[in-house]
């Protein structure tokens, strides 16, 4: 089977790991700061707080942003989960903007559409979480745009997106953002195993942010409420969780973040070849905003149903038949029985349905062969063609 995504990992990596095992510090030693820094200057972040895995990052960015009970948390409804999960952990409510047409990002147009809606019902969003799908970045400037006018916070779900740029900066940067979440689930783009990043060029975010990862614990005099009893003295000031990342995470992350470059030129070569061979077949390959270099963490085709004598289903079922590992990126979270109970319908976000009718997601990673790929392409003509 050829997945449609995997990990790299090299000696220098189980190096990296062996010899924290080997340290004084298996957590909250010195290789998470420096796994941190090393992050924040590559894109060019102020401050960077590792955590245990992308979801946690989003629930502690929510929570900085002061989301609770009465808020309303919007996202695109094709991501994963977690992305309108993070709103719900916090209390507030969950609601949807429907994709774009061409980048399957969330539309501004229809963002914009929205807010003029929510504002006259009196119920506009705090947060909007910005998913960069498969590592393509947003219409950030349009949306940031928006933000000003209508006064709500932005976090960019950048769980794909390491590595790639909008506008020519990183992302992670923060240029239109208040807080940006990298992970580093072994399917993304570097991996520690589990875990995750929230980065952010404000300082009271970050203070925030470093304090509810960790029980709402400080031991920082200038963070007390109250006056130290002796230098023993730790105080919780928050209600905070243990969302630590180990230093063996960290390890394998800092030796990881030294191939991110390649991995992300590798990923965009593959998918111009896949481009280029796919080009006189009935899909539609992901089309690129010029203003977006991607991290390529998927690609995603979607067949043109009226052209072809098979269904999605059909298309599908042979790939994998022919031991092609592809997957579905995503079913559209609204649709999800757990959101239906909160009263969404499929039919809410019309052009996300279609979407779904249509997206197949190709083998990708950056230590695929061409031959490999060759095989995808060979068994996607087949598909297509047994009318
Ligand atoms: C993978 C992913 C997450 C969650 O990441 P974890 O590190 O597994 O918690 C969140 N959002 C998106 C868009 C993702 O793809």
């Amino acid at each position: 089977m050829i997945p449609y995504g995997r990990q790299d990992i090299q000696q220098a990596d189980i190096d990296a790991v062996l010899a924290v095992l080997q340290s004084d510090f298996l957590t909250q030693g010195p290789v998470v700061p420096r796994f941190e820094q090393a992050v924040a200057d590559k894109v060019g972040a102020r401050h960077a707080l590792a955590v245990n895995s992308a979801t946690s990052a989003l629930h502690i960015a929510c929570l900085a942003l002061g989301l609770g009970e009465g808020d309303w948390l919007w996202t695109s409804p094709i991501t994963f989960v977690a992305s309108a999960n993070c709103g719900l952990y916090c209390g507030a409510q969950v609601d949807f903007v429907d994709i774009d047409k061409a980048t399957y990002n969330l539309c501004p147009r229809a963002l914009e559409a929205k807010l003029e809606q929510a504002e006259q019902e009196g119920r506009l969003p705090k947060v909007v979480v910005a998913v960069h799908l498969c590592g393509q970045p947003c219409d950030m400037q349009a949306i940031h745009a928006l933000a000003q006018r209508y006064g709500f916070m932005i976090i960019e779900d950048a769980s794909h997106a390491i590595g790639g740029k909008y506008q020519n900066d990183y992302i992670g940067g923060g240029r239109y953002s208040d807080i940006t979440v990298f992970s580093f689930h072994p399917v993304k783009i570097i991996t520690t195993a589990e875990g995750g990043m929230a980065l952010t060029n404000d300082d009271a975010l970050a203070s925030r942010m470093d304090l509810l990862r960790s029980h709402g614990v400080t031991r920082d005099p200038a963070l007390m409420t109250q006056e130290a009893d002796g230098p023993w003295y730790y105080q919780q000031v928050d209600l905070g969780f243990n969302y630590r990342m180990t230093e063996l995470q960290a390890a394998l992350g800092l030796s990881q973040l030294e191939r991110l470059g390649a991995y992300v030129a590798r990923r965009n070569e593959l998918a111009a070849r896949y481009d280029d061979r796919l080009a006189e077949l009935s899909v539609t390959t992901p089309w690129q905003h010029p203003d977006a270099y991607s991290g390529r963490h998927l690609y995603v085709i979607r067949l043109e149903l009226d052209q072809i004598g098979v269904t999605h289903r059909q298309v599908f079922e042979a790939l994998r038949e022919q031991g092609i590992g592809v997957n579905l990126h995503y079913i559209p979270v609204h649709t999800q029985p757990y959101y239906q109970e909160l009263g969404f319908r499929p039919g809410d976000f019309p052009e996300a349905q279609r979407y779904y009718a249509e997206a197949i997601s190709l083998p990708l990673y950056p230590t695929m062969s061409e031959t490999q790929q060759d095989q995808v392409v060979t068994a996607l003509h087949q598909a297509l063609e047994v009318a």
